[in-house]
């Protein structure tokens, strides 16, 4: 069986260029392009000699991701469904924004964790993505940046489907290569990341410690204990007070401010109890709220809350010196806003 040629470092390909004859600096060649030019066939190697490229493919195949389904939405929004080698599909999304395009992307194959509220919680988790997958799905998304808004990516969130701390290895291993220098790396700045979790405090406190510099969200939706652990099951496993230790110990190991998400439905979370709540925990620790607006998923049980709720939240926690952003939902036309990722197509295969 042939080798998968994205598993050599670049000091394992220089000694494989060199045994078969070839300059070493043909390495960073084939480097760049299996990782930042997302090539899929050594015949697409343009700057190496034929005879060369024929004992590549002789050895090695290329195991990357490939766009298999591309959907735009009216406001701009661009969805991949990326599919991997063996198969499984994820998807990303491209957001584009006046100063910036900001890539969503996923971390998992579906996702272990039961937020009710949200598509991606529906599918079974089937497996956790690679760094190489996590990385293919940025390069692809920047090439469709330069080709569709004429500039490279220029942000990075881990919103997409799965849950990034519970596929922790793989995930900082990706953000090490976006972040290098090129040609090892993409050499985007890890200021320009953010990983949002559900809510996984160890996991929280071993990021802090990576010292990646990137940025961190959580998705807190209710700072009331038994109302989350309702609408987030597994978080009964985490109190919130385990939640709020390990974002002050994010806090103090990285000064960087923490984004609580946050979605307002009717009879959920829309009293003055829920306000007030929210606004103790923000208070515990340097931290800023974005209000989601919520994406149906066709559950009666969730509904956003009228406008005027979403006012009264933002008028007492601005009261309260507390940044609050509201955050239009993005691509809904084509399900590839925040929690509608469930890779719909393949789905309504499966359940015909
Ligand atoms: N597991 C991670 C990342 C994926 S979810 C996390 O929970 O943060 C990314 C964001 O989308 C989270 O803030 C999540 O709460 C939110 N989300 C999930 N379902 C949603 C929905 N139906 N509408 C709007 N936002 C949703």
């Amino acid at each position: 069986m042939k080798k998968d040629i994205r598993q050599l470092s670049l000091k394992e390909i220089e000694a494989f260029v060199v045994e078969n004859g070839e300059k070493a600096f043909r390495a960073k060649q084939i480097y760049e392009w299996i990782w930042n030019k997302n090539a899929h066939e050594f015949e697409e190697m343009s700057s190496l000699s034929k005879e060369f490229r024929t004992v590549l493919n002789q050895h090695f195949e290329i195991k990357n991701a490939v766009v298999q389904e591309f959907q735009t939405s009216q406001d701009g929004t661009l969805k991949n469904a990326v599919l991997l080698h063996d198969k499984n599909v994820v998807e990303s999304v491209l957001i584009p924004a006046e100063n910036r395009t900001t890539a969503c992307v996923s971390s998992q194959v579906g996702c272990s964790l039961n937020c009710e509220f949200c598509a991606t919680a529906k599918l079974e988790r089937m497996r956790n993505l690679s760094a190489a997958e996590i990385v293919d799905q940025v390069v692809l998304i920047d090439k469709e940046s330069q080709e569709h808004y004429g500039c490279p990516l220029s942000n990075i969130v881990f919103m997409g489907m799965g849950e990034p701390l519970l596929n922790y290895n793989e995930v900082t291993e990706a953000i090490k290569r976006i972040t290098a220098p090129h040609p090892n790396g993409l050499g985007m700045s890890p200021r320009r990341i953010t990983v949002s979790t559900s809510g996984i405090p160890k996991m929280i406190k071993k990021l802090a410690d990576e010292n990646l510099r990137v940025g961190l969200a959580l998705s807190l939706h209710s700072a009331i204990e038994e109302k989350r652990n309702e609408i987030m099951p597994f978080s009964e496993k985490f109190p919130l007070t385990e939640i709020l230790e390990s974002l002050i110990y994010w806090y103090e190991q990285t000064k960087s401010i923490i984004t609580l998400e946050y979605i307002i439905w009717k009879e959920i979370n829309d009293k003055q109890e829920d306000i007030d709540a929210l606004i103790a925990f923000c208070k515990k620790v340097p931290t800023k709220v974005n209000l989601i607006e919520y994406n149906s998923i066709g559950d009666d049980k969730f509904l956003q809350a009228p406008p005027s709720v979403t006012s009264q939240y933002i008028q007492q926690l601005e009261q309260n010196r507390i940044v609050v952003n509201v955050r239009r939902s993005r691509g809904k036309d084509i399900d590839a806003a925040c929690g509608q990722l469930a890779n719909k197509n393949q789905i309504s295969q499966k359940l015909q």
